[in-house]
């Protein structure tokens, strides 16, 4: 079995409502999918996270990692991933994410070959034969932005009313607006579902270290990511933040390959990492990544996109050891193309249960025929603020 074509898919979704973060406002949401041709006729498909800049991703995998793997053997995962890996290194986490979307197609041929879904060629798995494994769940992803309390709460209740029981909140926009918006979402849910907020690396140590504190007093699950994570610097500072047992502390969302998730728990770790297998390497890479985390004891809960990235971090999910696995990250709101036409069958969820997609490879087919309802809208996918201080009322 060789591999006869490599092709690459960008498409959009204009969003209905902007998403407002610390990060900036999002208006619209990007995926690029990659697909693996055989000479059997069997095909896979994997997503590339691309940092709101597909196109130079998109280059890297027709330019460089593509024709890397024409001709190859697909099966031959292990021997293909460090061949683009040592292949690209000095391009950095931009050819990491390039290789994701690739080593998850090529898992998704493994599966089809072998007619098993992947979470159970890597062993995982809970004993159902009938169906894919049941996973926890917590909302995130695109929902609940930043936004005045009373939509907040609203949108967070009629989450917490659909059945899940973890929400996730968006901050950075200011330490007493986040302090407020947990305040009120708390009050609203009353104290058993699980409240983390992701301030998105907008603060400062002193800023971070009086939210941090303050977040005690409602109970929260997670502080998500204080400080910029992506190019190792301020891991010392998370390291530190988590050693002084307050608000537990998530982070690495943003974690590129072993290697990285390596110096991260040297530097003193987190309570919660949230690796996302379309940004840290693939499910290859995702997988060593969370053998690592068992060994410093440290929780896993999957950080995850679009609709092709949820699938292939589901079956991650339900392949890792069972005593660090918590929430998975979920895109519960209204509107999301992605999630519900892009891949046939779409996940089923009751009750903020996820179910694995049970069928060969990934369980999913792209549904080719809303690719042309799809077609890429050029433009940043979210509008950038710069990071700065404010003195605002309020804020
Ligand atoms: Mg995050």
């Amino acid at each position: 079995m060789k591999i006869i074509k490599v092709e690459t898919i960008l498409i959009s979704e204009k969003l209905q409502e902007p998403w407002v973060m610390g990060l900036g406002t999002a208006t619209k949401r990007d995926e690029l999918i990659v697909r693996i041709h055989t000479d059997e006729g069997i095909s896979g498909i994997g997503s590339s996270y691309h940092g709101h800049t597909p196109h130079p991703i998109r280059s890297l995998i027709d330019t460089k990692l593509g024709p890397l793997l024409v001709g190859q053997n697909p099966l031959q995962i292990q021997t293909l991933w460090e061949k683009m890996f040592f292949g690209s290194i000095h391009l950095g986490s931009a050819a990491i994410q390039a290789i994701a979307g690739l080593d998850i197609a090529l898992w998704d041929i493994m599966g089809k070959v072998t007619n098993q879904p992947i979470y159970k060629l890597l062993g995982g798995g809970d004993g159902s034969s009938d169906r894919g494994p049941l996973l926890a769940s917590y909302v995130g992803c695109q929902t609940l932005g930043i936004k005045d309390l009373d939509t907040l709460v609203a949108e967070a209740r009629s989450y917490v009313g659909q059945g899940f029981k973890a929400i996730k909140l968006r901050g950075g926009g200011g330490v007493n607006i986040d302090i407020a918006a947990v305040e009120a979402t708390r009050a609203a849910v009353g104290s058993n579902i699980d409240i983390m907020i992701d301030v998105n690396a907008r603060y400062s140590w002193s800023e971070s270290v009086r939210l941090n504190r303050e977040l005690m007093r409602f109970k929260t699950f997670w502080m998500e990511d204080p400080f910029d994570f992506t190019v190792a610097y301020h891991r010392e500072e998370i390291g530190k933040l988590r050693g002084m047992g307050l608000t537990p502390i998530a982070s690495g969302g943003n974690v590129f390959t072993r290697f990285d998730f390596k110096d991260l728990a040297q530097k003193g770790g987190v309570d919660y990492l949230t690796p996302d297998v379309v940004k840290s390497g693939g499910i290859s890479e995702a997988i060593k990544i969370a053998a690592i985390a068992s060994a410093y004891n440290i929780v896993i809960a999957t950080h995850t996109y679009n609709g092709l990235t949820q699938i292939a971090n589901l079956h991650f999910a339900a392949a890792i050891p069972a005593h660090i696995r918590g929430h998975v990250e979920w895109d519960p709101g209204k509107y999301n193309v992605f999630r519900d036409k892009l891949v046939k069958p779409a996940v089923k969820v009751k009750d903020g249960i996820l179910e694995v997609p049970n069928g060969p490879g990934l369980g999913v087919e792209l549904n080719e025929g809303i690719l042309d309802e799809l077609s890429f809208i050029e433009g940043p996918e979210i509008l950038g603020v710069p990071r700065k201080r404010t003195w605002a009322a309020g804020t």
